[in-house]
């Protein structure tokens, strides 16, 4: 077993050798306490013939981790400064491939393809950089990849919204968005101090396990997904009101939204954050005909 990345001592060390500075923009806060890693990685069930994604190996201080739990490891780094700098640090690890490239330009499906092909499952497990974390988890859940779930680390605010129950003031279209597609749960809140440069919000890992089946079957899931959002759009309005205004720019039709929530059984007082998604699915295919 090699001596630890994510030591502070060694993390010093490695950014000092590469003369490296942190870019805040890049969402560059670094992991230094391999027990927070450890137990990152022990919420995402690796065996020996799992494939990990990584998003954003930084020095590569998770993807280590990640090389002695999976068998494969692909890490996808947008920063250019990092490549010689993971070289180093990961050469003793030969299952793990960096891919220099914005996650959410990357075709990952061809990567997965070409590296994992012999994989029993795949996670993402990643520090994610705070900045783009809703796209990159859309991004990867709306590709329709082969992938069992995530353990992820993210602002804790958004893994409060992105697990949050319907009657909470978390709940919103975020968290029917990411529950529509997979179970989340909060694993892990993480405190400040195991970061170099510590973020100024809290953190927290979720884990999102992948549906067989989603929760609600619909006609069309895009549509879905609109009206959660235009339901959400002033949160202490009504559901009529907020689907009367998000809906066709504001020209829906007062008769047609009240009849479809009627047919899904649904009080037009309600508050968008009450509605359970098997709610918003029987409202979408109510409102389908008339505004899809
Ligand atoms: N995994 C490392 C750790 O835990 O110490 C670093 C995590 S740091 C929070 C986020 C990493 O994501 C940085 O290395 C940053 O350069 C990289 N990154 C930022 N935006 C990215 C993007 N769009 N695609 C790929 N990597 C990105």
């Amino acid at each position: 077993m090699y001596k630890d990345i994510a030591t502070p001592v060694r993390t010093k060390e490695i950014l000092e050798k590469y003369g490296f500075s942190f870019k805040k923009s890049l969402g560059q806060n670094f992991l230094i306490d391999p027990n927070i890693l450890r137990n990152i990685v022990s919420h995402a069930y690796l065996t020996e013939n799992s494939g990990a994604i990584e998003v954003g190996p930084g020095i590569g201080a998770l993807t280590e981790h990640l090389a002695r739990g999976a068998k494969k490891v692909v890490s996808f780094e947008i920063d250019q400064r990092l490549l010689p700098v993971l070289e180093d640090t990961l050469s003793p690890y030969d299952n793990v491939t960096i891919v220099h490239s914005d996650i959410l330009k990357a075709d990952v499906e061809a990567v997965i393809a070409e590296k994992m092909a012999d994989v029993d499952d795949i996670m993402v497990v990643a520090n994610l950089p705070y900045y783009v974390t809703t796209p990159i988890l859309m991004k990867l859940l709306n590709d329709r990849l082969p992938i069992r779930g995530f353990v992820v680390m993210m602002q804790k605010e958004v893994a409060d919204r992105i697990t949050a129950k319907p009657g909470t003031k978390e709940y919103g279209s975020l968290s029917i968005a990411i529950q529509y597609y997979c179970t989340a749960e909060v694993a892990m809140i993480v405190p400040k101090t195991v970061f170099m440069p510590q973020p100024n919000v809290d953190s927290a890992v979720i884990r999102l396990i992948r549906h067989n089946e989603p929760p609600v079957t619909v006609i069309d899931e895009d549509f879905l997904f609109v009206v959660t959002r235009a339901s959400f759009v002033q949160r202490r309005k009504t559901i009529f009101n907020n689907l009367q205004a998000g809906l066709q720019n504001g020209k829906a039709k007062k008769d047609e939204i009240l009849a479809a929530l009627e047919a899904a059984e649904i009080d037009p007082k309600r508050r968008g954050e009450t509605l359970s998604i098997q709610e918003f699915g029987r409202l979408a295919d109510a409102l389908h005909p008339h505004f899809a």
